[in-house]
């Protein structure tokens, strides 16, 4: 690590340890439920005026050009301070580079702003009921009719759709597979949009089913040309990654609470402290990968961050099953950031690409094997 990042690390702990953050503020992760909407906006703009949002933007966008590096270090900083990093992922991580790459002057002026400074929640309508892993296959349609785009479909498992002020859309334009989508910005209050809240297991409704019928858009909500909207979706996908090696400080956390709870209970035997320095070596070697894809990757879109998504969200999903097993019902009771991980990394194994996905990219596109 150069001097340069020591002191931009030094920085950013010392400003996170004096800022006074807003009430309520908690660590909601990529994606804030409703309650979290509000504290999750001022926090956001803080970030902002202190130079700490979409810093991978252009500086001409208000971004600070910032290495993939520096990024990463204020996803670990940030992890360690327990705080979101951002109001969400999609609208600074997901959109804003996209409208950068394939808006147009005046899209790059209404939206880039209020992404950067936490004014406009955004969302990712890409999955359907029929199209997850295979995206591809997704039938929404828009059809050009007297100067609109008129949109008829379903979307599922859409983060933060009841709260969302814009989505991303890809939607059908034409019969070929790739060729035949297209990407649309949508105003989430559009006449014939329908959020209907998913209540997960955990009673909280992180996600939704939105039903589109006969949405009408204007001209200008198309973002790319038509048929562009595979390049979209690959773009998109690409950026979901570069932070999740960060949440090893989080694990680091989680261990030593399941270690700590286990000694209370005297459960703590040769057979647990094997499996503890286990789990511990895994988390270290996820830290040490990521330290290593963090330097020498300089375009967070790069397949090897396959490895760190793939590594760390199985490391959350086995941890929580290994605090169920060593510390049985106690493990559901007594700590409710644990219960939080425990499902968050069963769903981390799913979203942006599943465990399965992720071998597959890893070995087609880093180690060269054939499909
Ligand atoms: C917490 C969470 C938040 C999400 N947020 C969003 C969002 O904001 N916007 C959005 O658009 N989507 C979102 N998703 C949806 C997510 O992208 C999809 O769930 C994911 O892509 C998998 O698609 P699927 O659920 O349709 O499963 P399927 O694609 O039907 O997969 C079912 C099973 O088959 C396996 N499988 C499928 N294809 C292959 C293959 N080629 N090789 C090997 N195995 C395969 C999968 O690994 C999986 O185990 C979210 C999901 C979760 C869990």
């Amino acid at each position: 690590m150069t001097d340069q990042y020591a002191e931009f690390r030094r920085e950013v702990r010392e400003w996170l340890a004096a800022v006074e953050r807003p009430i309520g503020l908690r660590d909601y992760g990529g994606t804030p439920e409703s309650d979290d909407v509000g504290p999750g906006r001022l926090w956001h703009r803080m970030l902002a005026d202190a130079g700490y949002a979409c810093m991978a933007w252009p500086v001409e966008h208000g971004g600070r050009n910032s290495s993939v590096y520096e990024q990463a270090i204020l996803a670990e900083e940030t992890a360690r301070a327990e705080v979101p990093r951002q109001l969400n992922i999609v609208g600074p991580d997901l959109v804003g580079p996209v409208i950068i790459r394939f808006g147009n002057q005046d899209q790059k002026r209404r939206y880039l702003p209020a992404i950067r400074e936490g004014e406009h929640l955004w969302c990712q309508l890409f999955s359907e009921p029929e199209a997850g892993s295979d995206l591809a296959s997704l039938r929404t349609r828009a059809r050009h009719e007297a100067g609109s785009w008129v949109i008829d479909g379903q979307k599922v498992w859409t983060s933060a759709a009841a709260d969302a002020d814009y989505g991303l859309l890809i939607a059908r334009t034409g019969e070929e597979r790739y060729a035949g989508l297209t990407a649309f910005v949508v105003d989430m209050r559009s006449p014939g949009i329908t959020v209907r809240p998913l209540r997960q297991l955990d009673g909280a409704s992180k996600f939704n089913e939105v039903f589109l019928s006969d949405v009408r858009l204007p001209e200008d909500a198309l973002l790319g040309t038509v048929g562009q909207g595979w390049s979209v979706v690959t773009a998109t996908l690409g950026q979901e990654r570069l932070s999740l090696g960060a949440q090893a400080v989080g694990m680091f956390e989680a261990l030593r609470t399941v270690a700590n709870a286990a000694r209370d209970r005297g459960l703590l035997d040769d057979a647990l402290r094997e499996e503890i320095t286990q789990q511990w070596c895994r988390i270290t070697l996820l830290r040490e990968t990521w330290l290593r894809a963090v330097s020498v990757e300089t375009e967070p879109s790069s397949s090897a961050f396959s490895v760190l998504k793939l590594v760390s969200s199985e490391i959350y999903r086995d941890l929580g099953d290994f605090a169920t097993a060593a510390l049985g019902m106690d493990a559901l009771i007594f700590d409710e950031p644990l219960v939080q991980r425990m499902l968050v990394g069963r769903a981390q194994t799913i979203l942006g690409g599943t465990s399965e996905i992720q071998r597959n990219i890893l070995a087609e596109r880093v180690l060269g094997l054939p499909r």
